[in-house]
């Protein structure tokens, strides 16, 4: 059995804007902490929702304490204001190629199941799956970004919750994390996971992909069978 652990965004879904989730971001911030720091001028690719904040507004003398002080406020907050700016969703996110067609292959597989793990908070992981019609796809329990600012502790996270959820006895190298990012890729390996990565993303090249050593490149999710192939072999 393998336990695929699916990234949100540039893996599954891209926002048709780039950086279109600083129109409900930004306003956000600027309610709670008076000031959205830096955020506009910011590339997240790959961060959890509670790194971005704290790196947005870490230069605007607010602390990580203060933030985590406000989390609860910050996360439903956001959770309305990104319900609200992104409409039926259709406009805003759109699927990546193949994205359907691959996980209901594997949702009809035996030997796989899917979670999410995922840097955005978690209320703002289900609006977006959930907007795009992929919700009922992932039926383990994941982890989310609102758990903690580094994405290295998501995958161990996950893995327990799937343990107690299935009632099996899984070893880390039976998930594996599907990612667009070296943090995707580093927080697999850092648990002991292996990485499939895609080359949806829009941040980063070839190249500082392969540095990180995924166990597999996809360039996307479009050949269902390609992707088949390369997850048997994990
Ligand atoms: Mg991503």
């Amino acid at each position: 059995m393998r336990i695929l652990l699916w990234d949100i965004d540039g893996t599954l879904i891209r926002s048709v804007k780039t950086g279109g989730y600083k129109d409900y971001t930004i306003p956000v911030l600027e309610e709670v902490f008076g000031t959205a720091g830096r955020l506009g001028d910011m590339h997240v690719s790959g961060m959890t929702d509670l790194q971005i904040v704290f790196e947005a507004l870490s230069d605007a003398g607010i602390t990580q304490d203060d933030i985590l002080a406000r989390a609860e406020v910050l996360v439903s907050r956001l959770t309305e204001e990104a319900r609200k700016v992104t409409g039926n969703g259709t406009k805003f996110f759109e699927l990546l190629p193949g994205v359907r067609d691959t996980l209901e292959a594997l949702a009809a597989h035996p030997r796989y199941e899917s979670a999410l793990v995922t840097g955005n908070i978690k209320p703002m992981a289900q609006l977006k799956m959930e907007l795009v019609g992929l919700d009922h796809f992932f039926t383990l329990p994941g982890a989310f970004g609102d758990e903690s600012h580094n994405r290295r502790d998501l995958p161990a996270r996950a893995a327990e919750r799937i343990r107690k959820h299935l009632q099996l006895d899984l070893a880390p190298e039976q998930f594996i994390v599907i990612g667009d990012t070296p943090n995707d890729i580093d927080c697999a390996q850092h648990f002991g996971a292996r990485a499939i990565a895609v080359g949806t993303g829009r941040f980063y090249s070839r190249e500082e992909i392969l540095a990180c050593e995924p166990d597999a490149l996809l360039p996307n999710l479009s050949d269902v069978d390609l992707v088949l192939r390369t997850l048997e072999k994990l």
